[in-house]
């Protein structure tokens, strides 16, 4: 465990930020250290978290050529030299965890032992997971007459959300320098501050390594000026981002007019499915388990989390009893201050995510879902003296069918929608019914079964019972949750290039 983090730790955070990190300096903007700057708010409804310069195209011309720079030398380095990089940041980041965990938690809400667990310690063992994959990659292969080659794809813009802002950076900043290609982070304008301390770790380990200073970039600002400027910039030859999937829509289409290379993770509607249990199909063995599981994965990180299963199918025989159990398990999650230590629920991100919410809950509410328990927070819930922020308690509804928008649509926030099945053939049907296809789950004490329910949902990760997260395997969507994969050697093959040799 780390140090607790206290409010005390918070503000000795170095917060105000005036400079990128481009081509190994810490680089005023273009238009100057005074220039317009972004304020990162808290979303507990405190005073601001801190402030980071908003970037121009001039920045990212700046940086990208900085990543050119880099680019020969990086590319030709040793895989024992990018080992030792990738696991000094791992350590990096771990030696500074509290202060990791700190300022995430300042800036999107997460409480803090979620911000240190998984977001920051995750993040950690993503760069360790790269390091430990190069010792023994095979970069080549024969096949008959050809050499076949893995080349570093080049330049990578890397442009990234803020619900799990380090770990989603991690996830392409360490796979693109394993791979041997040197990136421009634009991370979120919502939670950029983690990604200030991550580049202050790039300061000091580069210059002791010896590697050049530009493999990692870093500059703030909108993603309507620095992220469109990245995806459309000639001399980016990868762009890979997470987000939304309307954005990532405008990210392919300016990637477009210079034929770039383009990874999209997305959003996601993902389904859980409660299987009975066979021969007389009236049973769910452990029904309470099932529910606590599907809540505590639907609420973890206040909702926001892109492979949450926000719809959870429950069969007839035990609906009602289902309902009644989320009922009773959502009324015991508590809201409660981030920045101290337990297992309560934070606020929501952002204003926009929190008006967002709010409104799909309204939405339910009129086209006939039952609103079980949740909704906004009435101030005897909200902790003491944050009343300001973004409080939406654990939200369930019930008699959900498939065709609302709050079945349909990504809402980002914890409320989870209870829909009912009569078969598996309409589970299966239920579940890859969506423009999304990221991640599912499947509850059955009878492993074949789930496996054979799981080969049927058409999403890139799927669950079974309490099945453990692995950084090896790969993570993505299919369908309008994404192209290409992440983490694992199928994250490092997104940023190579395949190159065949004749003989
Ligand atoms: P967002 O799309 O608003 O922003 C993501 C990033 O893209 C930010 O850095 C933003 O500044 C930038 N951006 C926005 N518009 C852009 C444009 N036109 N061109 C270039 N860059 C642009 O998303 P968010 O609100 O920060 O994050 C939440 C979303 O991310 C949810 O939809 C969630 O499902 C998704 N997400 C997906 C995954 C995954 O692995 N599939 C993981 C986490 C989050």
């Amino acid at each position: 465990m780390g140090q607790p983090v206290t409010h005390h730790i918070r503000s000795r955070l170095d917060t105000e930020r005036r400079h990128f990190w481009i081509g190994g300096a810490w680089q005023p903007p273009a238009c100057g250290p005074g220039g317009p700057h972004t304020v990162v708010a808290d979303p507990t409804g405190r005073e601001a978290v801190g402030r980071v310069p908003q970037g121009t195209p001039e920045d990212v011309s700046a940086a990208v050529a900085a990543a050119r720079a880099a680019f020969p030398a990086w590319a030709a380095a040793e895989a024992g030299t990018r080992r030792e990089l990738l696991a000094a940041v791992a350590r990096g980041i771990l030696d500074r965890e509290a202060e990791f965990a700190a300022v995430i938690s300042a800036e999107m809400g997460a409480p803090v032992d979620n911000a240190l667990h998984v977001q920051t310690r995750l993040a950690a063992e993503v760069f360790q997971s790269y390091a430990d994959l190069l010792a023994d990659h095979a970069w080549e292969q024969r096949i008959g007459t050809s050499q076949i080659v893995q080349e570093p794809v080049g330049v990578v813009a890397a442009i990234t959300p803020w619900n799990y802002p380090l770990y989603l950076i991690a996830a392409k900043v360490a796979a693109a320098l394993a791979a041997g290609c040197t990136v421009v982070l634009k991370p979120s304008c919502d939670a950029p501050l983690n990604a200030f301390l991550l580049a202050g770790i790039f300061a000091e380990v580069c210059p002791a390594l010896g590697v050049p200073g530009g493999v990692f970039n870093l500059v703030t600002g909108s993603g309507a000026v620095v992220g469109a400027a990245l995806s459309s910039h000639s001399d980016v030859d990868a762009v890979s981002f997470t987000g939304s999937t309307g954005a990532g829509r405008s990210v392919a289409a300016s990637a477009a007019g210079t034929v770039k290379r383009v990874g999209l993770e997305l959003g996601g509607k993902s389904a859980r499915v409660i299987l009975v249990d066979e021969p007389d199909g009236t049973t769910v063995q452990d029904l309470e388990g099932a529910v606590r599981m599907a809540l505590s994965d639907a609420f973890y990180n206040s909702g926001q989390t892109c492979t949450a299963c926000s719809r959870v199918l429950v069969p007839d025989a035990v609906y009602d009893r289902a309902v009644a159990l989320a009922a009773e398990e959502a009324g015991r999650w508590e809201l409660g201050d981030p920045a101290v230590a337990g297992d309560h629920l934070g606020p929501v991100a952002t204003p926009r995510q929190y008006a967002g919410v709010l409104a799909h809950i309204e939405q339910g509410v009129a086209e006939g879902a039952r609103l079980v328990i949740g909704g906004k927070a009435p101030p005897d819930r909200t902790p003491t003296g944050l009343g300001a922020g973004h409080w939406i308690l654990p939200t369930v509804f019930a008699d959900v069918t498939n065709d609302m928008v709050i079945a349909r649509e990504e809402i980002f926030g914890p409320v989870v929608c209870f829909l009912r099945y009569r078969d598996e053939q309409e589970a299966v049907r239920i579940a890859n019914d969506s423009i999304y296809g990221l991640a599912g789950a499947v509850w059955c004490t009878d492993r074949l079964r789930a496996e054979r329910f799981a080969r049927q949902i058409r999403a890139g990760l799927v669950t079974v019972n309490s099945g453990q997260f692995n950084v090896l395997a790969p993570t993505g969507g299919y369908k309008q949750s994404g192209i290409g994969r992440e983490l694992g050697t199928a994250g490092l093959h997104e940023f190579t290039e395949t190159k065949t040799i004749q003989w």
